[in-house]
C-alpha cells in the first residue's frame, strides 16, 4: 500500500485560528455599520475619495503574505467605508438607487453565513426565495402560479422576461437556430425606454436595430396609435414584431405608459406584453398610487427591482413570468451531473437553474423574506407613497424659487428642474445647470443627477428614500440659490 502523501495530512483552513478574537473583531463590525448608518443625518450626502486614500488602493500589490483580518478591516474603516456614492444618505435623490436597510445588511450577513446556493436544491432557501417571487407575483397582481426569478437587478430581471418573450414568440426555435432562424424580430418601446433595452437586445442577438422605438406624447407616455401603425409597417417590410415594452415609471420623468391599452395593443396583435417596472412597479403596494400602474397585472412578464423602491440593499431584482411553463421552456437545461434523483440534496431538480442563464446564485430572496415580514409590505407601499408626496411638494416648492423653471410633469417621484436666469440662451442654461449639479454633489448638499429633457440639461430630483424627510427636501431647496447665483455671476 503506498503512504498517504504528506500534503494530505496537512490541516490548513480559512476559518479563523482564534474564534474569540474573530469573534469580538465581528461584533465590532457589526457596531461600526450601524453606528455610520445611525448618523447619516449628519454627514455630507456625499464624500469624493481623498487623493491619498485613491493613490494608496491604487499602488497596492498582490497581498501574497498575510495581513490578518484586524488589519485589514482598520483598512475598511478608514478608506472605503465613508466613501460610497451617498446612496445611503437622507439627502440622496441621484438616478434610482435605493439605500438599503439595517436589516436587508443584516440578511444579507446571513445570506453570506449560510453561503447557500440558490440553483434551486432540496433545502429552505429554495422555498424561502419561491415564497417571495410568490408574494411579488401576487402584490403586482400575477396569478399564484406564475413563474420568476429573482435578479442582480432590473437590467438583468428585463432582459430575462425578453428572452422568454423571444422563445414565445419568435415563430421558430430560437435556442437550436439562433436568431438567425427566421426574420428580423421586432420589439416595440417608448423613446423614454430605459437603456437595457437596447443593451439587451444586443445581447439576445437581435441587433439595437430591432428596438424599434415609438413617439411620446407630452406627458412622456408611449402614442399607442403611433406603436400601433409602427407594427403594421414593420409587418408589411417583412420583420416579425414580438414584444410590446411598457415602462411603469421611466427613468427620466416617472411617466407611466396607458398599460392597459398596451396590453390591448399586444393581445390583438399577438404579442407579448412586458413590463418595465424597474422602480414604478412598487407604486403598486400603495393603494393610493396603484391606479397609476393600472393595466400592467395583464402583463406576460414584469421586471421591478428591490433595490430601489424595495429600499433593500444591492443587488435584488424581480422578473415575474405569467407562464411558468414558457420560462422553463426558455432557459431549463439539465446535464446528467445536476439530474433530480427524487431523493437526497438534489430532489425536485435545479429549479432556479431551469428558469434562467445562472448555475450558481446567492440567497438574495432571504433580505426580502425577513424585510417583507418584519415592516410588513404595507409599510413599504406607505413609504412609496410618501415619496410621491414629497416629489410634489418639493416640485411645488422650488417652482416658486426665483430663477428655478420646472421641466416636466411631476407623476410620480421625479423633479426635473433648471435655473434659467432672465436673459441666458438655452445653451448658456445647459451649461450653467451642469455645474450646478457638481457643486450641489461636491459640497455635500445633496445628491441629485443630471438629464436631458426635451433636448435641455436638467437635473433630476428622484425620491427613492426611506430615510428623507421634508426637512432634508428644505434643506436642499434652500441651498440651490446661493449655489446658482454665483455660478450665474461667474458667467455673466
Ligand atoms: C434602474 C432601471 C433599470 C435598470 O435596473 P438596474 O437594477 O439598475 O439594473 C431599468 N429600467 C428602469 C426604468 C430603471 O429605473
Amino acid at each position: 500500500m503506498p503512504s498517504t502523501p504528506p500534503h494530505a495530512r496537512t490541516d490548513a483552513t480559512l476559518d479563523p485560528q482564534d474564534w474569540d478574537a474573530f469573534r469580538a473583531l465581528a461584533h465590532r463590525m457589526v457596531d461600526d455599520s450601524l453606528d455610520f448608518i445611525s448618523t447619516l443625518h449628519e454627514r455630507p450626502a456625499w464624500t469624493p475619495v481623498p487623493p491619498d486614500v485613491r493613490t494608496t488602493i491604487a499602488a497596492e500589490r498582490v497581498p501574497r503574505t498575510p495581513q490578518g483580518e484586524a488589519a485589514v478591516y482598520d483598512q475598511f474603516l478608514t478608506h472605503v467605508l465613508p466613501y460610497s456614492n451617498g446612496s445611503r444618505s437622507p439627502r440622496f435623490f441621484g438616478w434610482v438607487q435605493g439605500n438599503g436597510t439595517p436589516l436587508g445588511m443584516m440578511a444579507d450577513m446571513l445570506a453570506s453565513g449560510m453561503n447557500a446556493h440558490l440553483a434551486g436544491f432540496n433545502d429552505a432557501g429554495r422555498l424561502v426565495e419561491e415564497r417571495v417571487i410568490a408574494w411579488l407575483a401576487e402584490l403586482m397582481g400575477l396569478p399564484a402560479a406564475s413563474g420568476g426569478l429573482l435578479m442582480s437587478g432590473g437590467t438583468m430581471a428585463n432582459y430575462l422576461g425578453l428572452a422568454v418573450a423571444r422563445h414565445a414568440k419568435a415563430g421558430f426555435d430560437v435556442r437550436t437556430l439562433g436568431a438567425l432562424g427566421g426574420p428580423r424580430l421586432a420589439v416595440y418601446a417608448s423613446h423614454e425606454v430605459h437603456s437595457w433595452a437596447q443593451k439587451c437586445l444586443e445581447l439576445l442577438g437581435l441587433g439595437s436595430e430591432s428596438l424599434r422605438k415609438v413617439p411620446v406624447d407630452d406627458a412622456f407616455e408611449v402614442d399607442v396609435a403611433a406603436m400601433r401603425a409602427m407594427i403594421a409597417t414593420d409587418r408589411s417590410a417583412g420583420l416579425r414584431p414580438i414584444c410590446v415594452i411598457g415602462s411603469a415609471g421611466t427613468v427620466n420623468c416617472g411617466a407611466t405608459d396607458d398599460l392597459d391599452a398596451l396590453a390591448d395593443l399586444a393581445a390583438a396583435e399577438d404579442l407579448w406584453f412586458h413590463v418595465d417596472g424597474a422602480f414604478g412597479a412598487l407604486a403598486r403596494l400603495s393603494p393610493a398610487l396603484a391606479p397609476i400602474v393600472k393595466g400592467m397585472e395583464r402583463a406576460d412578464s414584469i421586471a421591478l427591482d428591490l433595490h430601489k423602491w424595495g429600499f433593500l440593499p444591492f443587488e435584488i431584482a424581480c422578473v415575474l413570468v405569467r407562464d411558468a411553463e414558457q420560462q422553463r421552456a426558455a432557459f431549463s437545461l439539465t446535464p446528467s451531473y445536476l439530474r433530480d434523483e427524487g431523493r437526497g440534496v438534489i430532489a425536485g431538480g435545479l429549479t432556479f437553474a431551469d428558469r434562467g442563464p445562472e448555475l450558481t446564485r446567492g440567497f438574495k430572496a432571504l433580505k426580502a423574506w425577513m424585510s417583507f415580514k418584519a415592516h410588513g409590505v404595507d409599510a413599504i407601499g406607505a413609504i412609496i407613497e410618501q415619496n410621491v408626496m414629497q416629489a410634489r411638494a418639493f416640485g411645488e416648492r422650488i417652482a416658486r424659487v426665483p430663477g428655478i423653471a420646472i421641466s416636466a410633469p411631476v407623476p410620480l417621484n421625479i423633479v426635473c428642474w433648471r435655473w434659467v436666469p432672465a436673459g441666458f440662451t438655452g445653451e448658456q442654461c445647459d451649461a450653467l445647470n451642469r455645474e450646478l449639479l457638481l457643486r450641489i454633489q461636491e459640497s455635500g448638499l445633496a445628491v441629485p443627477s443630471g438629464s436631458m429633457v426635451n433636448g435641455r440639461y436638467v437635473i433630476r430630483t428622484c425620491i427613492t428614500n426611506h430615510r428623507t424627510k421634508w426637512a432634508d427636501l428644505e434643506r436642499f431647496a434652500d441651498g440651490i440659490a446661493p449655489l446658482a447665483g454665483v455660478i450665474e455671476s461667474e458667467m455673466r
